[in-house]
């Protein structure tokens, strides 16, 4: 049998990242659907690409990359399976994966007396070969995680709040812990069930001059949505109506302006 892997060239690792990447994303769109006729269909797909590449007496370019990118589709769903299902972390799956690895090379240097990918011209070498794809392709996490947060959390299995502190002047030289901390004492007075959550994660991004300040007598520089030039009319949260800056006072004064030029031009 000839070898019957490609040669690893820089168009090699190109198509690799490509299957890579096409694998989990199908896979994660599978699981969005249905999660029961996702795995059939990777099995199915799975299947199918191991006959096929199987069946080659030499290196066939499709036979070999559509194994590749089922192996990257249907590693991904046995992944997910294991973390979303069996409740596995994604360090733990990872950690089972290595072990797997380790495994395959260990039987394949024991039987063949040698790893080297330019030898694959046995059916066992083969074997090893794709074994070794299946456990480093499979430990991959959820590349579409928003999909997963529709139905139950984060990726993690949590829940994500952003919120908008304003105005933080006050916090903004305060260190990042301090500021969580008082953001979630103020959370846990506000909704005392969430004392049982644990928080895993936090990012703080902090904007100065990102949000206006209310201070006394700035209102009179505001302009008003008629301007001085003639047919000329302004809209946008800076311009005077009874709210601060804010989406409620841009929306205000937009409904400011269409009373105004309904009563200049009549209707
Ligand atoms: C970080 C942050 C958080 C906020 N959170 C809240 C909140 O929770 N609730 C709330 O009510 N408000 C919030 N605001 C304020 C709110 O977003 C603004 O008050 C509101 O968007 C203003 O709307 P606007 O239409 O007046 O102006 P903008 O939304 O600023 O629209 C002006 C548009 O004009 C464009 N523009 C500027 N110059 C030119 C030019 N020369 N030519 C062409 N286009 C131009 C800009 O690109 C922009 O798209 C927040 C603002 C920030 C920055």
């Amino acid at each position: 049998m000839a070898a019957k892997v490609p040669e690893i060239a820089l168009l090699f690792w190109v198509v690799k990242l490509l299957t890579t990447a096409a694998g989990e994303a199908s896979s994660d769109y599978f699981a969005t659907h249905s999660k029961a006729i996702g795995a059939a269909v990777e099995i199915i797909v799975v299947l199918v690409g191991v006959l096929w590449q199987f069946k080659t007496r030499r290196y066939v370019a499709p036979a070999y990359w559509f194994l590749a990118l089922a192996i990257a589709t249907t590693g991904t769903g046995v992944s997910d399976t294991m973390h979303l299902v069996f409740g596995i972390p994604y360090g733990g799956t990872t950690f089972i994966w290595i072990i797997t690895l380790l495994g395959v090379f260990f039987l394949w240097s024991r039987t063949e007396h040698t790893l080297s990918i330019h030898s694959i011209v046995t059916r066992q070498r083969e074997l090893f070969y794709w074994a070794t794809i299946f456990a480093t392709f499979a430990d991959v996490s959820i590349t579409c995680p928003e999909e997963f947060q529709k139905n139950m959390g984060t990726a993690n299995g949590g829940s994500v709040m952003s919120l908008v502190l304003a105005p933080a002047h006050k916090l903004m030289n305060m260190p990042n812990e301090v500021i969580t901390g008082l953001v979630m004492k103020d959370i846990h007075e506000r909704f005392p069930k969430s004392r049982q959550a644990k928080l895993l994660k936090s990012t703080i991004v902090k904007i100065p001059q990102s949000v206006y300040k209310a201070v006394p007598d700035v209102d009179q520089f505001r302009p008003d949505q008629i301007s001085p030039i003639k047919n000329f009319f302004l809209a946008g949260d800076f311009t005077y109506q009874r709210y601060l800056a804010s989406m409620e006072g841009a929306a205000l004064s937009g409904k400011l302006v269409a009373e105004k030029l309904l009563s200049r031009f009549g209707g």
